[in-house]
């Protein structure tokens, strides 16, 4: 096999073809301003709003509760930052977990070092935060709890409507950083009860470098960057026309064929952990089984190196990774993996696969041979 096997749908995904040609025109013939008042300009204006409702009707709510972004991890500043600085006169105290991604964790260090409390919740060993930990974790100055809807390195799916009914009790405001979720699971806003959601068209075969932020309508937040009046003032910045464009039609693809890619990608990430489990007997999958992002396979090879392993992969055209793609060349062991109770060299003996739509068994085939030989 010449072509690349791409198994890390989990760190981005090839923009899906039809969502290329739609943007395409954004580039070069309507590429007018939204904000200038002539023709192209006002047309574009235009488009941002279908897209906005676009986006709005896939995940239940109203366009004006969405803000377009340059990507996931703007989505999640705009929605700690914001959030926390316009409500500063309620608290300075947020809840979220040891799990999460680095843009929800170094957002909440900034946060810390400006005078903010944190409390980072513990996870069981499949990764889901405890209940209990949280009831007891709210002060009378908790602002905001965020905790991510699926987890970017062992997929382990949150029980978001719980999280979100303790917040509610309490009077909490409630984040769900969804980037891993978007395009991959339901996710209606108004069921679930969330205040805020953070989604990355990379993650759901939009483009890069465009994402979007949900705030419910009546939830004080600030904005974090100073400039013009795009996005009702909340993002300034000559909006990414294309960028938008690809992303809400992304995610109008990613939800119509939802279930049927969804079956085909099931059927191949059992019958891969079926494949690991039955050709290497030293291993262990991360994570739970039921709750889980279809796609995602968290494996240790114990007293293996997950780095030579990953070396060796690629040079046979087969592209997966350890721990998120945000993390990969540090060298400590992952903080997900030891928050789920993985010794420091199991962390280091770990590898993700996270298979996408377009993947097929063949590839899984050749990829536990591949493992086989190495
Ligand atoms: N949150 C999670 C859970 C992610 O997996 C990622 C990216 O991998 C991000 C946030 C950041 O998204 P982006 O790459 O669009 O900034």
């Amino acid at each position: 096999m010449s072509k690349i096997i791409y198994l890390d749908h989990g760190a981005t995904t090839a923009v899906d073809e039809r969502v290329l040609n739609k943007m395409i025109p954004y580039f070069n013939i309507s590429y007018g301003n939204p904000s200038s008042m002539y023709g192209i300009g006002r047309q574009n204006k235009m488009v941002i709003e279908r897209a906005r409702q676009e986006v709005a009707k896939v995940i239940n709510c109203n366009p004006k509760e969405i803000y377009f972004t340059s990507c996931g991890s703007e989505s999640d500043n705009l929605a700690l930052k914001g959030i926390m600085y316009a409500n500063k006169e309620k608290g300075k105290h947020i809840i979220t977990s040891k799990v999460e991604h680095p843009a929800i964790m170094n957002t909440c260090a900034t946060l810390k070092r400006q005078g903010f409390d944190i409390t980072y919740l513990n996870v069981n060993k499949e990764g889901f935060v405890k209940l209990d930990e949280l009831r007891n974790a709210i002060r009378n100055d908790t602002v905001l709890i965020s905790i991510m809807f699926a987890n970017n390195e062992i997929g382990t799916i949150q029980n978001i409507m719980e999280i979100s009914k303790i917040a509610k009790e309490n009077n909490i405001i409630f984040h769900t950083d969804a980037v891993q979720a978007v395009g991959n699971i339901k996710i209606d806003v108004q069921k679930l009860g969330v205040d805020s959601l953070s989604m990355s068209a990379h993650k759901f075969y939009g483009p890069k470098g465009v994402g979007a932020l949900y705030v419910k309508n009546d939830i004080n937040i600030d904005r974090i960057q100073d400039g013009g009046h795009q996005e009702k003032g909340m993002r300034s910045g000559t909006e990414n026309v294309a960028g938008i464009v690809g992303l809400a039609e992304a995610l109008k693809i990613a939800y119509k064929e939802l279930d049927e890619n969804n079956k085909k990608i099931l059927e191949n990430r059992n019958y891969f952990i079926e494949e690991i489990k039955e050709n290497f007997k030293e291993t262990t999958i991360n994570g739970n089984l039921e709750h889980r992002l279809p796609g995602n396979i968290n494996v240790t090879f114990k007293g293996k190196d997950s780095l030579e392993i990953l070396l060796k992969l690629d040079e046979y055209g087969i592209c997966a990774s350890s721990g998120s793609a945000c993390s990969t060349g540090e060298d400590k062991p992952s903080y997900v993996l030891t928050a789920i109770g993985l010794s420091p060299e199991e962390a280091f003996s770990t590898i993700r696969f996270s298979l996408g739509k377009e993947n097929i068994k063949e590839e899984i085939d050749y990829t536990i041979s591949i493992l086989s030989k190495i």
